[in-house]
């Protein structure tokens, strides 16, 4: 019997969100509630990420640590399915969607709560719960951003009940989080220094940092200490004026407001890498690419060796080109003639040719 992908998809996410149900019905239980709330709820997190690595292909949530693979015992569910390691490897390097630094951040958090709970007996966990909740509720907020952003195109058919689930746990857990939030506010207020209020959990909390990407550009990271939330922005001068100006990432032909005149990314590519750069001999002319925001010819050098995104503002640590279409970006993966990269599908015959 061949396996039906689709149906074991829907089956793996309607399972995240029986766990996730649970995991919330616990809460209110008295004793051991919390206990079998936090191990119900990293078990639903785990089963979203595999679901999503589920629809690339079945055999990529079978362990690598298992010897063989065989189609009858997966449908039985007779197999080690990948382990929280496994799950980030496959994301990064066969699906290239890498879960982003504070993505993992929090989620391991909530997985170490889980640890505990499990692995031996811990008996001042119930001391915790305000901040065992809030952790909770940041690594929630993480993966519900992917499951209707970045993998929008995945979870389509499951979002009215996706929906449903983030409003259920947003009221359940927001008395816990703000309690936590005060506490942890209370400890750190003292400590910073121009710190601005932050629009999402209202304290004044939000530290900023600049990078500089070449002497006149600089990426502004602004960062709540209290909720985590994150934004950035990019401050230049204004291509038309040479005014400093400030710019939103991902931008579409912002105006400049001292001349009101259009910048579009291309601009600012301009501005960072003038054509007579020489990594245009290097690679025939093209620019890179950047598989965040999709653009083929956003991403230029800095002076520092990385990679800077002028449209969504991601900085990469390295480029390839893909051996089938010949683009350069962050998305290329091992077996780019076969498998293509963000940017083309590949060759299934591609083995036969190159050799
Ligand atoms: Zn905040
Ligand atoms: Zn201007
Ligand atoms: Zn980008
Ligand atoms: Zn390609």
């Amino acid at each position: 019997m061949p396996i039906d992908n689709e149906r074991t998809f829907d089956l793996l996410v309607e399972n995240a969100m029986g766990f996730m149900k649970r995991s919330l019905a616990d809460l209110s239980k008295p004793e051991d509630g919390l206990k079998y709330a936090v191990i119900n709820f990293y078990t639903a997190i785990e089963l979203f990420l595999k679901a999503r690595i589920l629809k690339e292909h079945w055999t990529l949530i079978v362990s690598p640590s298992k010897a063989s693979l065989s189609m009858n015992k997966f449908l039985v569910g007779d197999f080690k399915s990948v382990s929280f390691e496994e799950i980030k490897d496959r994301l990064k390097e066969t699906l290239n969607t890498p879960l982003k630094k504070d993505v993992v951040a929090n989620i391991d958090k909530v997985r170490q709560h889980r640890n505990k709970m499990v692995h031996f007996y811990h008996p001042d966990y119930k001391n915790e719960k305000d901040e065992i909740i809030a952790d909770q509720m940041e690594a929630w907020h993480d993966l519900n951003r992917l499951l209707i952003g970045d993998w929008k195109d995945v979870f389509s058919e499951h979002f009215s009940d996706i929906n449903e689930m983030h409003n259920q746990l947003k009221t359940k857990y927001k008395p816990y989080r703000a309690r936590y939030y005060k506490e942890q506010y209370d400890k750190i207020k003292g400590t910073l220094t121009n710190a601005e209020k932050c629009s999402y959990c209202g304290y004044e909390a939000v530290t900023k940092e600049i990078i500089n990407i070449t002497k006149d550009i600089s990426l502004i990271e602004y960062r709540c200490r209290i909720c985590r939330d994150y934004s950035v922005e990019l401050q230049a001068s204004c291509p038309h004026c040479r005014k400093t100006i400030i710019i939103p990432e991902l931008y579409d032909n912002f105006v400049c407001p001292k001349c009101d005149k259009q910048i579009s990314y291309n601009d600012i590519v301009n501005e960072i890498s003038p054509p007579s750069y020489d990594h245009h001999d290097l690679y025939s002319g093209d620019y890179y690419g950047c598989s965040s925001c999709g653009h083929t010819d956003s991403v230029v050098p800095m002076d520092d060796g990385n990679y800077f995104c002028t449209c969504c503002f991601s900085i990469y640590d390295s480029m390839d080109t893909c051996e089938w279409c010949g683009q350069t970006s962050n998305a290329v993966g091992e077996y780019s003639g076969l498998e293509g990269c963000d940017f083309c599908d590949g060759n299934p015959e591609w083995n036969d040719l190159s050799s």
